[in-house]
């Protein structure tokens, strides 16, 4: 049993303001993060920014700017970015850090002294835009960029070389003893049959054309190839090869780690083929899972490859608050699969999610409990009226499945679990009507479904913590939940919650005026 936990957001790359894409891979990792901190895992969350290569260097002479100015800058946008947030991440990795550079040019030594890179040249259709070099077949008739789509160009380098040969099969059996390593799947059968079956190339991992990279030891003509570089700050971050390596001991060589790399699907080839390929050659261990999230549009266009159609998270935020933008984030579109970002859905989603569902059966609970109990939660008591062992079991079914997708990096479907149980809890009030129990003087039944609808509320409430990193707290204390009941072990037991003061605090989750909403976010979308 794993009993750790490594995530990894990609390194982004600085060469435009931080918006809602990252925002997303972002907000996700770290929901994930939480999660197994609440569960007890030792986790380590790490991001950071990939900061060398040619197109830097272009975007930061264009801005009149040195390369690690220009990079400086932007990477302040994106750590504010991870405030507003409300990131947990434990490390912030730089690729233009010497913690990093060394990092590089070790990695590049022990694959060279295992003979695993050689000196070539290259000729073939390089692509600019990705810093990719492509094979006739790849680039096709009318030599476009197969991850871009852009015109590619011939071009003939000098360069190093990884053999991608060797290692080939060695991929082909991780994929076959891991069915999950590359996920969803359909991904995995792109690696093979887009990448490896038309037949593998050797990488090249140096330029001489570039000087804004890390130098090659062996030869200071060359600069480490980006994503050579790039791919390695997942061990540098932790301290790899260095006096002070506790970190890479324990969240990469221990076995009992779980490591997760989540990434968009435009850096796939490079986390699923030749990520896989270093560690191999280098002798080291590799990842368990490369999550592939899907792609959040806006209005048909590509987030990362913006024109024009960006949402700022910032506006977002300031009007609807952090965990309202987390939640949708999280619970709109499936992890995994690509989804829209529509100004109505957004509005919709808070409205009848967090407003209708969440905020009522807080509102009404707390009322209740003031109004029939003076405000004191009663004491629990199992299967009081006919309506409450429905609830129990759901209450334990809701905590397992939410384990089992979590566990599986089903976001969406976790948050989704925790919902059923609120939207259920709403149904028990119905089916219940506690004002006619009241009116007919039914004490015990009214009691308990108090007791069972501020337990259910409890329970949601730690579920959704890694989501809601305000508002689960604005719920327990409105229940009044003692702090040393606030965690996951104490869910697991049934009907925790009782003789505890409720306090009716403020409006947690407002309901939205819909059409002016919607113009507002709309307004957000245009003005950029
Ligand atoms: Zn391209």
């Amino acid at each position: 049993m794993k009993n750790k936990f490594y995530i990894t957001t990609p390194i982004y790359y600085p060469s435009g303001d931080a918006h809602i894409g990252h925002a997303y891979c972002t907000t996700l990792c770290d929901i994930l993060a939480r999660y197994k901190r609440l569960r007890g895992f030792e986790t380590y969350f790490l991001t950071g920014t990939d900061e060398h290569g040619q197109k830097i260097k272009e975007h930061a002479s264009k801005a009149n700017k040195t390369p690690q100015e220009y990079v400086d800058e932007i990477v302040s946008k994106f750590k504010k970015l991870w405030e507003l947030m409300e990131i947990s991440n434990d490390d912030f990795i730089r690729t233009t850090e010497p913690r990093h550079i060394k990092v590089v040019q070790e990695m590049f030594s022990k694959m060279y002294k295992k003979e695993d890179i050689y000196l070539g040249s290259y000729k073939g259709w390089y692509c600019t835009e990705c810093e990719a070099f492509w094979t006739d077949i790849q680039a096709g008739p009318n030599h476009l960029c197969p991850d871009c789509n852009r015109p590619v160009h011939e071009e003939t380098e000098e360069s190093y070389f990884f053999k991608c040969s060797k290692y080939v099969n060695n991929i082909l059996k991780l994929y076959n003893d891991n069915p999950k390593f590359c996920f969803p799947e359909s991904r995995m059968h792109e690696m093979v049959n887009t990448f490896i079956k038309p037949g593998l190339q050797d990488l090249s991992v140096s330029r001489t054309s570039n000087d804004w990279g890390v130098p090659i030891l062996e030869n200071k003509k060359h600069t480490a190839y980006v994503w050579l570089d790039a791919l390695t700050n997942y061990i540098s971050a932790l301290g790899y090869g260095s006096k002070d390596d506790g970190l890479y001991k324990k969240f990469w060589e221990d076995p009992n780690t779980e490591i997760i790399h989540v990434i968009g699907a435009d850096i796939s080839r490079f986390h699923c083929i030749y990520w896989p390929m270093f560690l191999m050659s280098a002798g080291l261990r590799l990842p368990d899972r490369v999550f592939v999230h899907g792609l959040l549009r806006i209005k048909d266009e590509k987030m990362s490859k913006s024109k024009g159609n960006v949402v700022s998270p910032f506006p977002l935020v300031e009007r609807y608050g952090v965990d309202a933008v987390r939640y949708y984030l999280s619970r709109e579109v499936t992890f995994g699969r690509d989804g829209e970002f529509t100004p109505e859905q957004f509005v919709e989603r808070l409205n009848v999610d967090l407003a209708n569902q969440l905020g009522n059966l807080l509102n009404r609970t707390v009322s209740m409990i003031i109004k029939y109990f003076d405000g004191v939660v009663p004491a629990f008591k199992s299967n009081v009226t006919k309506f409450d062992k429905e609830v129990e079991d759901l209450i334990s079914a809701t905590i397992k499945e939410y384990e089992i997708n979590f566990d599986d990096l089903k976001i969406t479907e976790a948050i989704t679990t925790a919902m059923n149980l609120v939207n259920r809890a709403n149904k028990y009030i119905d089916e219940t009507t506690p004002w006619v129990l009241s009116k007919e003087g039914k004490q015990e039944e009214l009691a308990s479904v108090m007791s069972h609808l501020a337990n259910c509320l409890y329970v949601s409430a730690i579920l959704l913590s890694p989501v809601l990193v305000h508002q689960s707290k604005g719920i327990l204390d409105q229940l009044g939940v003692p702090e040393e009941l606030r965690n996951y072990k104490s869910i697991s037991k049934l009907g925790v919650i009782g003789n505890i003061k409720v306090n009716k605090g403020d409006q947690l989750f407002p309901r939205l005026e819909v059409n002016k909403e919607i113009e507002y976010v709309k307004s957000l979308m245009q003005s950029k």
